[in-house]
């Protein structure tokens, strides 16, 4: 359970956040609203239940008219509608192909369009109308992620003294990147209508900081910046996992079994997994590019090891992630073609996205999990694979640039821009001694267990109560 201390139970609390966190679903005749999963709303949740409050987000429709607000699982729901053309611009253009990549090292080139510019403004806007109409004199508003960054100010005009919190979920880029940004001063000013912004880890904060120094009125305080007479703190708060969730299910007899099931149809080879939705981001191609090197070493053949790779559909009507798709399967063909024998493939790729149960005997099954991102805000995958090693069993081998590296640094850390790196680091997880491997895992579970998603948003909450 989330510990709430007593200072913070002064008012209510409004999360402000681009999706609600229940879904419309059909039963029967009737439709229902469904809480989703998922580590930000199990966070959240016991938090609204114990002091009352409200969840501001899109309703998940875009056409006909706006739901009503209405009571959910001990809170209440508001509902903001989004029209289709405000979502092509706003979310899938503005939010999605000018923002994602520009906070992901301009992987993809950023595309920046007034006309996507102006959606965003609005929605923004819609968004923090919906907060301010329902907020009390003592309540708390706590605004999630990139694609709401002006909500704050917005937030902070109508209701001066308002104690706002802002959490970026993605990196914060460096200076250089950001500039480039036309809206560069706006999205910053946006921002700092907060008063305690939160970031993944020390270097995005650090980002922050020097960016809103150049370009905006801020200047350096000791715990962030000084702006407009206010202290807005810029710090990290790392997030996390709903821990007992995911121990429970990894000891569920019925999913052990599914993971055993799952081991002997691989005539119980050494499984390297990777699990990742299929974003540029996530290194999927270098990845498996690693795998097709060791294969051509013939340090190992198809049928010493099986690499499975999990990728969850995404942004599919972006041309850069149907590009990304073609490459991807390009790739799993030509290995396969190459390295497989008659009776052994070497990687095996899953285009689709799995139920949890199905996650976790996966996790339980895998003796190597490559988290090997370009980029990653944080990368929960990691930590949901570290916790449920409950018999501090399989390595781990995280990319450097995974904002879950700062904290995971007991995993094999490797550059994911580096073939030959990557290629040699799998042989050697594949060779690692098992007393390496226990010592190694069970730091990181220690790690993952002594910082759950409740401690995240319990140390924010403190933070931007002021303690
Ligand atoms: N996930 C899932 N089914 C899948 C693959 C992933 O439910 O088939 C979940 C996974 O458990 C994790 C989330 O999707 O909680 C991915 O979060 P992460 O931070 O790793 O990456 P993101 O997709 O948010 O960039």
């Amino acid at each position: 359970m989330a510990k709430v201390s007593s200072k913070q139970s002064g008012g209510r609390l409004i999360v402000v956040a681009n999706r609600l966190p229940a879904k419309r679903v059909r039963k029967g005749r009737s439709w229902v609203w469904e809480t989703s999963p998922g580590g930000l709303v199990s966070a959240l949740h016991p938090l609204l239940r114990e002091r009352g409050g409200a969840w501001v987000g899109w309703d998940g429709t875009s056409g006909g008219r706006a739901v009503k607000p209405f009571d959910h699982d001990g809170f209440r729901i508001h509902p903001v509608h989004v029209t289709k053309d405000e979502l092509d611009k706003f979310y899938a253009g503005f939010s999605n192909r000018t923002l994602w990549p520009l906070y992901h090292d301009a992987l993809r080139a950023p595309e920046f369009h007034r006309r996507w510019w102006w959606p965003y403004v609005e929605v923004n806007q819609r968004y923090a109308d919906a907060a301010i109409g329902i907020m009390g004199k003592k309540d708390t508003v706590w605004v999630q992620d990139y694609q709401l960054q002006l909500a704050p100010a917005m937030i902070r005009a109508k209701r001066p003294g308002a104690r706002i919190g802002f959490f970026l979920h993605t990196p914060f880029p460096p200076e250089e990147l950001f500039a480039k940004m036309p809206w560069r001063r706006q999205v910053l000013e946006g921002l700092l209508g907060a008063d305690v912004i939160g970031f993944q880890d020390k270097l995005s904060a650090m980002n922050f900081i020097r960016t809103a120094q150049r370009f905006t009125a801020a200047k350096r305080h000791e715990q962030g910046l000084l702006y407009n007479g206010r202290t807005v703190i810029a710090d990290a708060f790392p997030i996390s996992i709903d821990v007992s969730r995911y121990q429970d299910l990894a000891m569920d007899p019925e999913i052990v079994v599914a993971s055993e099931r799952f081991r002997a149809a691989w005539d119980h080879r050494p499984i390297i997994l990777g699990v990742d939705r299929l974003d540029y981001t996530k290194g999927i191609d270098i990845r498996l590019r690693a795998f097709e090197e060791v294969l051509r070493r013939g340090t190992i053949s198809a049928k010493d090891a099986v690499m499975i790779q999990i990728a969850v559909p995404t942004r599919q009507s972006v041309d850069d992630y149907a590009e990304l798709r073609d490459t991807v399967e390009q790739y799993v063909g030509r290995i396969n073609g190459t390295y497989a024998m008659t009776d052994f493939i070497a990687v095996h790729y899953v285009y689709r996205s799995l139920p949890i149960r199905e996650l976790i005997a996966c996790y339980l099954a895998a003796d190597v999990m490559m988290v090997t991102p370009f980029r990653d805000g944080m990368n929960l995958v990691a930590k949901e694979y570290v916790v449920t090693r409950t018999r501090d069993t399989g390595v781990l081998v995280l990319s450097e640039f995974a904002g879950a590296a700062s904290e995971l640094n007991d995993a094999l850390l490797v550059n994911p821009h580096d073939i030959d790196g990557m290629a040699n680091m799998i042989e050697h997880a594949l060779e690692l001694d098992a007393a390496e491997r226990k010592k190694r895992m069970r730091a990181l579970r220690k790690r993952v267990e002594s910082h759950t998603v409740h401690d995240w948003s319990d140390s924010f909450m403190t933070r931007l109560a002021g303690e």
